[in-house]
């Protein structure tokens, strides 16, 4: 397959879920920001890893988003957080999970790819890896003024088995790119679900389920119940869909069927084919996504159903 130069693109999401009450434009500007940061990079000639890092670090920053700083408490009222970036040149990819006091989550998981041998660190040791690459926190700073109200919620003192129910996911953050050499990169980053068991790991950082890229189909980041993405690897769904020849729509669609045949799991996710088109698809209420490629800079929310009930969306943009 070719990896004609050109055709950079860079498409970001902000986690699939109810997003019922306000701070929809300011999750929807969150997005744009993203996008413009990760466009920065690869309009400057950067590199699609490059650029999906950049992304995901602002919605990090971003106290509206599960990820990074505002990022869901666990039910011991902690922040642990759980990211996943990967190179669709080679499929190496770093992953971290269950990581208190890293706000740049996404960067931690670079480190581990680029400065470690190994591809996924988890809890302490993950921290200690932080900390010798300069990127721990102190792991209260993470915790937002919202996010604590949230944990304050009665919920708080319930045992495992009143674990977050599929309708609680969202805000979950990713990031797919393709840069002007024709590679892909992928990243996803979060908290986890609200009232997480301490040391529960979602699909987000757990390869081929929240996130793959491989440079002869594209690159995907997918959001929504983690127990249901991974027991059908759904990134990896979409890849396999892309690499078959479907384009990024039907990708995204595809998986989101297979994912809601499963007992109704909910999520969605975003796709960059190789030939730099996108699109995206969920079953949840909404998914803010914003895109900027050669074609054109956007942003969306939610979606009218498509006639399988997933959200069906994409402009398929050629860029
Ligand atoms: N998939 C994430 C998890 O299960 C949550 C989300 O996407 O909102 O940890």
């Amino acid at each position: 397959l070719s990896h004609a130069l050109g055709a950079p693109g860079i498409l970001v999401h902000g986690g699939a879920g109810p997003h019922r009450g306000p701070g929809r434009d300011e999750k929807l500007a969150g997005c744009v920001a993203a996008a413009d940061a990760g466009w920065r990079v690869l309009s400057a000639g950067g590199s699609a890893v490059d650029a999906v890092e950049a992304a995901t670090r602002v919605l990090e920053d971003d106290p509206l988003f599960d990820a990074g700083y505002g990022s869901y408490l666990n039910r011991d009222g902690i922040v642990e957080v759980d990211a996943i970036l990967m190179d669709g040149r080679d499929r190496r990819f770093g992953a971290i999970a269950a990581v208190r006091g890293v706000r740049a989550a996404v960067s931690l998981a670079r480190h581990v790819m680029d400065q470690s041998p190994h591809a996924m660190l988890a809890g302490a040791g993950a921290e200690r890896f932080a900390l010798e690459m300069g990127l721990d926190v102190p792991a209260d700073s993470l915790i937002s003024p919202g996010a604590l109200a949230l944990w304050q919620a009665p919920q708080a003192g319930l045992g495992i088995a009143a674990a977050p129910t599929e309708g609680e996911v969202g805000d979950t953050v990713g990031a797919v790119a393709r840069d002007g050499l024709g590679h892909v990169a992928a990243a996803t980053s979060t908290g986890g679900t609200r009232h997480k068991w301490p040391g529960r790991v979602g699909d987000s950082p757990v390869v081929g389920s929240g996130a793959y890229a491989d440079d002869r189909s594209g690159a995907v980041s997918c959001t929504g119940h983690g127990e249901s993405i991974m027991r059908i690897c759904m990134a990896f769904v979409a890849h396999h869909a892309l690499l078959t020849g479907r384009d990024p729509v039907e990708a995204a669609a595809t998986a989101v069927q297979e994912l809601a045949g499963l007992a109704g799991g909910q999520g969605g996710l975003i796709v960059i084919g190789s030939d730099g088109r996108i699109g995206w698809a969920m079953n949840t209420e909404a998914m803010p996504v914003a895109w900027h490629t050669t074609g054109g800079a956007g942003s969306a929310f939610d979606q009218a159903r498509g006639p399988v009930g997933e959200r069906l969306h994409g402009p398929a943009v050629t860029a």
